[in-house]
């Protein structure tokens, strides 16, 4: 099944536009997997130039070849105002990310190029014309983001839809009216789309036109329908409708609509059945908790409140839901999830080599714990290698076990450095005997993590090479009736791969002794190395 319409994400650079989300280098290098398995076509990857964290990881997607199938776009403006366009720092930084695709801003808002950009509309026409000719002269493909059309057009139409002409006598291939202030109803994003779209046909002029909306009227996803509707072929979005304020348009409710609701084939039927899987992860990764009531993939998307229902429910569900469930990848959770949960399990089992199909009371088993784990708050859409040790402990009836923690302890150190000093205590049992360890480390966690190697190290060397890379904690809710309050995720990597694991306690370090153990435990069998 081939796609009729673009996608193109921008989750790691509008989304990550978000108060409170701060993305990582490596965050980024995560994410990239999920945004492609759930159909992104196009990944916005950043700004380089304008922000040094995206000009690093541009290199590192660039050199490293890490995208499978989407194609990789560098976001950035066109050139300034009375500058040479081969003299543009900025413009140069897009050319050197190497990325296929660069995606330029051009103000199409008569005031804004007054006001903003404090320039002629004139000389604001000649930016857009010599910036994508000169990127194009270069071998890219250049797409144009055309800032604050809707608005524009209804305070000079002429003037907006002249820029929008002048990026596509340049060569843009794509076109892309926003709603950056989010604030246009569909009726009006539809009928200007298919203006636009009429306007150049006018002229025999044809390119992709496309839709970026914000979300500031609740309106994002709509006004992405409506577009479409009008002929737009090429959706812009995030994951989770990240974003400043409101956010974007949710680029996986934009994709289940047009799929589940119009004749458009947007992504395979696999992908999209990935779509709750992914939304749940990308959520672990960037460390906001998820929305349960997010249609299609929240947590509470498709839960009925038992009672009056739940009879009829039985008899034919599809009388109480919009959709079939399973097709985003969600379920049911009154009556289906147990079985859902464990034809997920069994392909969990099997990816890793263990195959469950004739063993249903493992399966019973593992989903029944996952579910009290969950229950306490653990949480497993990112967290694989914790999935894959308890599904192993649970199908041989042994834990993995290199290690027998006897105690730990930790305190701050009484010293004078202003510095935040920890320094942990750890007792563990090997097939060596028992050690006895200190750690120093910049916080609690850190030295914990130093006296657990220390203690390893000599028994298990396969430790040198593993490496924590990366450490998330969320405050769980404190309304939830648990008596845990906080998860740890840890990642960690070697020449084996890279893992993550979850743990939760009383305290951040309770969760992080937990995640950490597990981490190197699972580590060590990545290695090779045989159970004690
Ligand atoms: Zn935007």
């Amino acid at each position: 099944m081939s796609s009729d319409l673009v996608v193109y994400d921008t989750t790691l650079r509008d989304g990550a536009q978000q108060e409170g989300m701060n993305l990582s280098v490596a965050d980024k290098l995560t994410l990239l997997p999920l945004l492609e398995a759930y159909g992104a076509d196009i990944i916005e990857g950043g700004w380089p130039g304008a922000i040094p964290r995206d000009t690093e990881f541009f290199r590192k997607v660039t050199a490293e070849g890490v995208l499978m199938r989407a194609r990789l776009a560098a976001f950035g403006s066109t050139r300034k105002a009375n500058v040479d366009v081969g003299d543009d720092q900025q413009v140069q930084a897009l050319l050197d990310s190497q990325a296929p695709i660069i995606t330029l801003v051009a103000k199409s808002d008569v005031r804004h190029v007054h006001k903003a950009l404090r320039t002629t509309e004139e000389e604001n026409l000649a930016m857009v014309e010599d910036t994508v000719a000169y990127l194009l002269s270069h071998g890219r493909d250049v797409m144009v983001d055309l800032e604050h059309f809707f608005d524009g057009a209804v305070v000079d139409r002429d003037y907006t839809f002249s820029v929008a002409e002048t990026a596509v006598r340049a060569g843009a291939s794509t076109i892309i009216p926003c709603d950056t202030n989010g604030g246009s109803l569909p009726g009006e994003v539809q009928s200007r789309v298919a203006e636009l779209i009429d306007h150049l046909a006018e002229r025999g002029l044809s390119a992709t036109i496309g839709i970026h909306a914000h979300n500031d009227g609740e309106l994002a996803v709509a006004n992405t329908l409506a577009a479409v509707a009008a002929g737009a072929s090429h959706i812009q979005g995030t994951v989770n409708g990240y974003g400043e304020r409101t956010g974007n348009a949710n680029i996986l409710t934009a994709i289940a609509n047009l799929q589940l609701k119009t004749d458009r084939k947007v992504v395979t039927e696999q992908q999209l059945a990935e779509h709750t899987h992914i939304s749940h992860a990308v959520a672990e990764i960037v460390n906001i908790a998820p929305y349960g009531r997010q249609p299609y993939t929240g947590v509470s998307a498709f839960a009925h409140k038992a009672g009056l229902h739940a009879s009829a429910i039985r008899v034919d569900a599809d009388l109480y839901q919009h959709i079939d469930p399973a097709r985003v990848g969600n379920d049911m959770r009154m009556i289906v999830s147990d079985m859902a949960g464990r034809a997920s399990i069994e392909l969990k089992a099997r990816e890793v080599g263990l195959d469950l199909s004739q063993r249903p009371d493992v399966l019973s088993e593992v989903t029944k714990r996952i579910k009290q784990a969950e229950a306490q708050g653990y949480t497993y859409d990112a967290t694989d290698a914790s999935v894959e040790l308890l599904i192993r402990e649970i199908a041989t009836g042994e834990r993995m076990s290199f290690f027998e923690i006897e105690s730990w302890s930790t305190h701050l150190s009484g010293s004078s450095s202003e510095s935040n000093v920890a320094e942990a205590v750890v007792k563990v049992r090997t097939g060596r005997g028992r050690a006895v360890t200190v750690g120093e480390g910049v916080g609690p966690v850190d030295a914990l993590d130093q006296a657990l190697r220390g203690a390893l190290a000599p028994v298990y060397p396969e430790l040198d090479v593993c490496e924590l890379t990366d450490f998330k904690v969320r405050i769980l809710d404190a309304s939830a009736a648990t008596r845990a309050t906080t998860r740890v995720i840890i990642s960690m990597s070697s020449p084996h791969g890279s893992w993550a694991t979850v743990g939760v306690g009383r305290d951040v370090i309770d969760a992080s002794w937990e995640a950490l153990t597990e981490g190197y435990a699972y580590g060590l069998f990545k290695a090779g190395v045989p159970k004690r």
